[in-house]
C-alpha cells in the first residue's frame, strides 16, 4: 500500500498543480450590465444587447433601469417598478439576458459607481462590462468617481444609429484625457433607431406601437395607459 503510495506521488503532485493552475487561471464570469431608463424598453435596446452579449462573450448581461439619472433628475418618469416589470416581461424568453432591480430599490439618484460596488460584493469574481449609449459619453467624465468606475469595469459604448460615436469618443478623451482608452466602442451589429421618446409619444397620440416593443411590453403599456 505505502509503496503505491510512493510510485503515485509524482503522479498525484502533478494533478494537485494541474487543479492549482485551473483554478489561477478560471474564467472569470463575463457580466454585462446595460443600464439606462428604459421608459419603455423596446426593441432597439434590445438588438442592442443581443448583439453586445454575442460579440463581447457574456455569460450574463443584466438590464437595469435606474430610479434616477443623476443628470436628469427633472425628468418624467413611469414608476421604475413599471419600467423593471416590463423589462422582465421583455427578457422572460431570451437566454442569457436578465432584468435586474438593484437600481430601483436605492432611493434617489442612481450612481453608477455606487452599483458597481454593489456588484462587486454579490459577484466577487466576475468581470463587469458596462454598456451605455453614444448620449452618455456627452457627460460620462462628470459621473460620480468616474476613474474608480474605469478601473472596476470595462465600459462599452453601443453604437445607434444617426449617433456619432467615434466623434463623441474622441470629444471625451479630449475633454479628459486621463479617461484615453478606457472606453470602447462597439462597431458591428445591427442597429435600428427606435427611441422610448417616439413610443411615448405614440402612445399619447393613439398611434401603434406594434412591433417597437416585445408583446407582451405592448400588452402590459396598453393595460396601464390611461384613456
Ligand atoms: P429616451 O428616448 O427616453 O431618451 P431611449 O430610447 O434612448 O430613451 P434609454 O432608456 O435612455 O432609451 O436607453 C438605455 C440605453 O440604451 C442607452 O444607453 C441608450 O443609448 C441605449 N439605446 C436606446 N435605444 C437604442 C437603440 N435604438 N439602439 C441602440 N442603443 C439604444
Amino acid at each position: 500500500m505505502q509503496e503505491l503510495a510512493q510510485r503515485n506521488q509524482p503522479f498525484l503532485a502533478s494533478t494537485l498543480f494541474l487543479a492549482y493552475i485551473g483554478y489561477m487561471n478560471r474564467k472569470a464570469e463575463q457580466l454585462g450590465v446595460m443600464g439606462g431608463t428604459f421608459n419603455p424598453i423596446h426593441h432597439g435596446h434590445l438588438i442592442a444587447a443581443r448583439s453586445a452579449f454575442e460579440q463581447l462573450h457574456l455569460d450574463r448581461l443584466l438590464l437595469m433601469p435606474n430610479a434616477r439619472s443623476p443628470l436628469r433628475m427633472d425628468e418624467d418618469l413611469v414608476d421604475s417598478l413599471d419600467r423593471l416589470e416590463m423589462v422582465r416581461l421583455a427578457v422572460e424568453q431570451e437566454p442569457g439576458l436578465e432584468a435586474c432591480g438593484l437600481e430601483t430599490r436605492r432611493e434617489g439618484a442612481s450612481f453608477l459607481i455606487e452599483t458597481l460596488d454593489d456588484l462587486q460584493k454579490r459577484h466577487p469574481d466576475a468581470q463587469v462590462t458596462f454598456l451605455m449609449g453614444v448620449d452618455s459619453l456627452e457627460t460620462f467624465d462628470r459621473w460620480k468617481e468616474v476613474e474608480r468606475i474605469v478601473e472596476i469595469a470595462k465600459i462599452v459604448v453601443l453604437p445607434r444609429p444617426g449617433s456619432e460615436a467615434i466623434a463623441a469618443l474622441a470629444a471625451l478623451e479630449a475633454r479628459a484625457p486621463r479617461l484615453k482608452g478606457k472606453v470602447q466602442y462597439l462597431q458591428d451589429g445591427p442597429q435600428i433607431e427606435i427611441s422610448a421618446t417616439d413610443i411615448r409619444e405614440r402612445l399619447k397620440a393613439g398611434q401603434s406601437i406594434r412591433y417597437l416593443v416585445p408583446e407582451a411590453v405592448e400588452v402590459y403599456l396598453k393595460r396601464n395607459t390611461p384613456c
